[in-house]
């Protein structure tokens, strides 16, 4: 594990070991400073950043724009608890739920709490408005999903090491092949009135960088507008700009009845998350039935308003998808001997080697200078932040092809 590594960087990583549980097997790189797409190590070692925190880094590290705001808000105020209102809390509401063309925002801190606030919502709609019968609510998910860690969301996991030995698990969820429409459509017709909501990653990051088939999720949308089933978008990896588009989902020209934001959110400085949807939806909820103490602080709020203004350019989304299709045609001209598939939009690629294990590749590519993240077996993820440039972009590349070539 300390190849690359001497002195401090190793003591380091020891004492991390020594006293931080181990819940991750990072790679042996101790960071201490970064920039742009760049991180330098405690030992001063520079490396090419083609992962980004998983999208949270989608404006690099340490963006001047979003320091800035950072920096303005904790000159003024940084916290004050929803039991009162700031002056950064309507415009922030207001700037995403028109980034999203939505009507409102329930900000929270975490992906996972985004979606927690969605699977409450769903089960209240349904309740309330779609009149299920009391506790017989059912949201359907998909195989080889990933929605955060919480024990209600690891209840419908399908990958053994996120769920096994966590039970009891939550009922009320379902879960359909991803990509498989006629099974989901056969899973409604079997549940009927039940089901009140699907949750849908429109690329999944975690499986590998997996696409549905073309056409699926424009058929999610026709099965759930028919059924009375709302369409909840998980977009905290995918969304605000990584495929090209604001929303993953915009490719296939599909608007969901709610979108879950997350990571890129809150600007590589603090988790900023939030449920984006409509009156009919979220106003099915009354003061006191749900929150949170961080959710809407002022400077998560704050960073959240210099995203969507960053978003609301363009700029960002048409810089992954300019560099997506160099960084796609390039890999995908690697060796077949070496490279299976290469899958992915805009500046996000699943790359499945031939023999080669992930955690290998990844090993390899810290000593050559780049950091990437493997994914399930022989699958590397390349995330790389959108304001990298090309010429940083094709020398990741070709540290990527030395790394494959041994
Ligand atoms: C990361 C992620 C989450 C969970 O976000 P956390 O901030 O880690 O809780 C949920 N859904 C998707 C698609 C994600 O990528």
């Amino acid at each position: 594990m300390t190849g690359t590594m001497t002195g401090s960087a190793v003591g380091l990583m020891k004492l991390g070991d020594a006293h931080g549980a181990h819940n991750y097997h990072p790679l042996p790189v101790v960071a201490a400073h970064a920039e742009g797409a760049w991180v330098t190590d405690a030992e001063g070692r520079r490396y090419l950043d083609m992962l980004a925190a998983y999208s949270a880094l989608n404006f690099g590290h340490r963006h001047p724009r979003l320091i800035a705001a950072a920096r303005r808000q904790l000159e003024r105020v940084t916290l004050v608890s929803r039991a009162f209102d700031h002056d950064q809390y309507g415009p922030f509401c207001a700037e995403l739920a028109e980034l999203a063309g939505m009507d409102v925002v329930l900000p929270m801190n975490t992906g996972a709490e985004a979606v927690e606030t969605a699977i409450k919502v769903a089960r209240k709609w349904g309740y309330t408005v779609k009149g299920v019968p009391a506790d017989q609510a059912v949201i359907i998910a998909f195989t080889g999903n990933f929605h955060g860690r919480t024990t209600t969301i690891v209840s419908f996991s399908t990958d053994p090491d996120a769920r096994e030995d966590f039970g009891p698990y939550t009922p009320g969820f379902r879960v359909v092949r991803y990509g498989d429409l006629d099974e989901l459509a056969a899973v409604v017709g079997e549940l009927g009135e039940r089901v009140v909501a699907v949750l849908v990653e429109p690329i999944q990051g975690e499986a590998g960088v997996v696409l549905p088939p073309p056409g699926f999720l424009a058929g999610v949308r026709e099965l759930c507008t028919a059924r009375g089933v709302l369409m909840i978008e998980d977009e905290i990896q995918s969304g605000l700009g990584r495929t090209g588009y604001t929303f993953a989902c915009a490719a296939e020209g599909v608007v969901p009845d709610a979108y879950l934001l997350g990571k890129a959110l809150g600007g590589g400085i603090v988790p900023v998350s939030a449920m984006v949807s409509t009156w009919p939806v979220l106003g099915v909820l009354r003061p006191g039935q749900h929150g949170s103490t961080f959710g809407g602080n002022p400077l998560a709020c704050a960073v959240g308003r210099e995203v969507v203004a960053m978003l609301r350019t363009g700029g960002y989304q048409a810089r992954s998808a300019v560099l997506g299709e160099r960084m796609h045609a390039r890999l995908t001209a690697l060796p077949a001997s070496a490279v299976r598939q290469v899958r992915g939009r805009g500046l996000w690629a699943g790359v499945e080697f031939a023999s080669l294990p992930g955690r290998e590749a990844c090993e390899r590519l810290a000593a050559h200078g780049v950091l990437a993240k493997e994914t399930h077996g022989n699958v590397i993820r390349l995330a790389p932040p959108l304001v990298i440039t090309a010429e940083e972009l094709d020398w990741g590349i070709d540290r990527i092809e030395e790394a494959v070539s041994g």
